[in-house]
């Protein structure tokens, strides 16, 4: 039994911290708008300071509350200082959503070096200082926080010409296993998100004439493309108390299709 009907508070952020990186557009900035309208703090990280500002004025009309944080990920201590600063400025860090991640293109025989070394500095190790900087820090002040990594459908299936993207994922999914079973015993989850394919500046870049959002939209069941919020209410779920007794897992936004 559930008791008496009563408002969804095990979804309610108020008084809470959270850091999302990423957090200059596509499905970092619509996580940063629903966190805030449950009433986090969200402080936003990301190498684009006009996305930032763009970010912090749609959670400021929505009634909501941003920070900003210039930060290049793959800076191990400059993710440290912003982690600093937010515990410093809250007393806390309850929920980081390390979203920021860049795509890659080319088949195996013909990805460079220095190209694989950028995803897997950006995609992989900019999670891990993301991660480990914020898990000190809940560990530190005695905050049962939640980190949320963000991977892909690419993970489970093969995509011709995304090796070191799908890679640098497969290596996301890992680590957050691994995080969930080390950090449990401090009451921190870890939960991976893996989208489909979502309208965002990313797949506009890669895909401009829109081809495989189309293709989403007819292979998916639901007959749609997938939009950053369908990703930040997923996201919204790991962060907050109604997942309380979800860690280690893999949840995926998708409409039915890993990936078109
Ligand atoms: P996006 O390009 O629209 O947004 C990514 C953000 O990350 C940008 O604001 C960018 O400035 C920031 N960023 C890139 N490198 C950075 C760095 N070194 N330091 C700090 N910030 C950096 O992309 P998106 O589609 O919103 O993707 C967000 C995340 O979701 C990514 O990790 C992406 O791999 C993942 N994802 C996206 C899709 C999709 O279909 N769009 C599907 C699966 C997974």
């Amino acid at each position: 039994s559930y008791g008496p009907r009563m408002p969804l508070t095990e979804y309610d952020l108020t008084g809470r911290t959270a850091l999302i990186t990423g957090a200059a557009g596509g499905i970092g900035r619509a996580c940063a708008l629903l966190l805030a309208r449950a009433g986090a703090t969200v402080h936003c990280a990301d190498l684009d300071e006009d996305g930032l500002a763009g970010t912090r004025a749609l959670v400021s009309a929505d009634g909501g509350t941003a920070r900003l944080h210039p930060l290049d990920v793959t800076d191990d201590t400059a993710v440290a200082a912003v982690v600093d600063s937010v515990v410093r400025s809250a007393g806390r860090l309850d929920v980081l959503a390390a979203i920021a991640g860049i795509m890659h293109t080319a088949p195996v025989l013909d990805t460079a070096d220095e190209d694989l070394d950028r995803v897997l500095a950006v995609n992989f190790k900019g999670v891990l200082y993301a991660c480990r900087h914020s898990a000190r820090a809940m560990i530190a002040t005695g905050t049962p926080g939640s980190l949320v990594t963000m991977a892909s459908g690419a993970v489970d299936t093969a995509l011709s010409g995304l090796f070191a993207y799908s890679a640098a994922k497969a290596a996301v999914v890992q680590l957050t296993r691994t995080l969930a079973t080390e950090l449990g015993p401090h009451g921190i989850r870890a939960n991976v998100v893996a989208p489909g394919w979502i309208r965002t500046p990313m797949t506009h870049r890669d895909d401009p004439a829109g081809h495989r959002t189309a293709a989403m939209a007819r292979r998916s069941p639901l007959g749609r493309a997938g939009e950053p919020e369908d990703i930040a209410h997923a996201v919204l779920h790991l962060a907050s108390d109604a997942s309380a007794f979800t860690t280690g897992q893999i949840i995926r936004p998708n409409g039915g299709v890993a990936m078109p």
